[in-house]
């Protein structure tokens, strides 16, 4: 099972929770899981890292979306 940590992913820099998959696909909803949780437990820093995100035009989103596959995709490709 590959993993990458949560500031790999647009998380706050100093969160290196590791996110596992079994595919880039599965990873990434891994990834926004770990992310609403902390939201939900008040972590300030990955409140600030969602609303970074909802900033964003939705053309930016989808590029950010598309980088994070691109990273995840390339965890698989390690090793
Ligand atoms: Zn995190």
């Amino acid at each position: 099972m590959k993993k990458i940590i949560c500031s790999d992913l647009g998380g706050p820099a100093e969160c290196e929770v590791e996110i596992k998959g079994n595919t880039p696909e599965e990873m990434g909803k891994n990834c926004q899981e770990h992310v609403m949780e902390e939201v939900e437990k008040s972590d300030g820093a990955h409140q600030e890292a969602v609303e970074n995100m909802q900033g964003l035009s939705p053309e930016e989103q989808k590029e950010k979306f598309a980088e994070y596959m691109k990273i995840c995709a390339d965890a698989f490709k390690r090793d």
